[in-house]
């Protein structure tokens, strides 16, 4: 059980925002994400497109962009509890207890929602084998490539994940590459790269063709493809992997008890409470007249309900406001030396 001044579900740019916003008046938080890393749909839809309109900053990335805000927050040693989903809150005396599907329990007054447009999800293969064998030789992201090496490895897919998989893992294992379009629509460069790879015998190809079903007793041992005829071919691998892009899911958030609007959250823009206390939304998943789905609008909202969480965190104290610019007590949490 982990006690916290606030528990911030979403690391996107907004929840990472609201993490400074609420180390800077000295709160605590704890951030669950159920992706395996920072940065919401910045780092997971468009890492290398530009971005124009974050105050101050005329063009960055969404991946620098992450990076800053990773890099501003750095001072609080903020604990992330990664790949895992928020599921159940439920009421304990004056706190809420939020409990995650990898049975990770928290206690705090207050629950700051920045889940954006909802928790991504790995679309999955739709065959009933594919789900006996999940995590044991059926995946769906990848945290350590060397697990594959020397392996034969099947990736399906057509995308820039399934292609730029293909190009670093057939580096170190033996890769045949599977998808139902003979198209693929990754990146031209990458698309290109596993063609020469596929000329050089490095990488092998099927299109157009599908999985069937994936054989072997406690681990895989083979698959069945096929193709838009019908006909099939087994092929005898040690992994099976799937990049299929991701299912942006609202999930265990519709079972809060929460006020919903069009799958979004409504909130008092006072303070972004939702209509339980203790409870904020902000980002993209908050609604309200006038809302606008912009990061530079979610920093805004981090900033109120990260004040309003004081009152319930410090219920003794009376929150002063203050400038980062001249604050001591600012500077002593940021560990920035004294400025006279
Ligand atoms: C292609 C593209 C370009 C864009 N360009 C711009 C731009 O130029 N300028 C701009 O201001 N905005 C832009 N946006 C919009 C901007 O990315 C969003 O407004 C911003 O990402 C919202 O941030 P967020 O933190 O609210 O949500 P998100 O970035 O969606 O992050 C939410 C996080 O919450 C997690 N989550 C949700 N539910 C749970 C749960 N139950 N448990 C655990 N984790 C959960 C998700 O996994 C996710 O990581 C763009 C969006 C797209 C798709």
């Amino acid at each position: 059980m982990i006690k916290t001044d606030v528990l911030v579900i979403g690391a996107g740019p907004v929840g990472l925002f609201a993490v400074h916003q609420l180390g800077v008046i000295g709160l605590k938080a704890e951030v669950v994400d159920n992706l395996d890393k920072a940065g919401g749909q910045c780092i997971e839809l468009y890492p290398d497109k530009p971005i124009y309109d974050i105050p101050g900053i005329p063009e960055c990335t969404g991946e620098s962009l992450v990076q800053g805000l990773v890099d501003q927050i750095e001072p609080f040693k903020t604990n992330f509890h990664l790949d895992q989903r928020v599921q159940e809150i439920s009421k304990e005396k004056n706190n809420w207890k939020i409990t995650t599907n990898k049975n990770k329990t928290f206690i705090s007054p207050n629950v700051i929602i920045a889940g954006g447009v909802g928790s991504f999800e790995p679309k999955k293969f739709s065959i009933e084998s594919a789900e006996k064998f999940e995590n044991k030789g059926v995946f769906y992201s990848i945290k350590d490539k060397n697990f594959f090496k020397n392996k034969k490895v099947c990736i399906f897919g057509g995308g820039d994940s399934a292609l730029d998989w293909a190009i670093e893992l057939s580096k170190i294992a033996e890769v045949i590459l599977i998808h139902r379009r003979n198209e693929f629509k990754g990146a031209k460069h990458s698309t290109e790269l596993v063609r020469k790879l596929e000329k050089e015998s490095k990488i092998k190809i099927k299109t157009p063709f599908q999985v069937s079903s994936i054989e072997g007793q406690d681990k895989v041992s083979s698959i069945i493809i096929k193709d838009d005829n019908g006909k099939t071919e087994k092929i005898k691998t040690d992994f099976v992997l799937g990049f299929f892009g991701l299912l942006m899911k609202l999930g265990p958030i519709a079972e809060w008890g929460l006020n919903l609007d069009k799958k979004k959250i409504p909130v008092n823009t006072e303070n972004f409470q939702t209509n339980k206390e203790g409870i904020f939304a902000i980002g993209d998943i908050c609604t309200y007249p006038g809302k606008l789905k912009l990061i530079l609008s979610g920093f805004h909202e981090g900033a109120l309900a990260a004040r309003a969480c004081f009152k319930l965190a410090r219920p003794n104290e009376k929150y002063r406001f203050e400038f980062t610019t001249t604050s001591k007590s600012v500077h002593e949490r940021l560990g920035v030396k004294k400025i006279d």
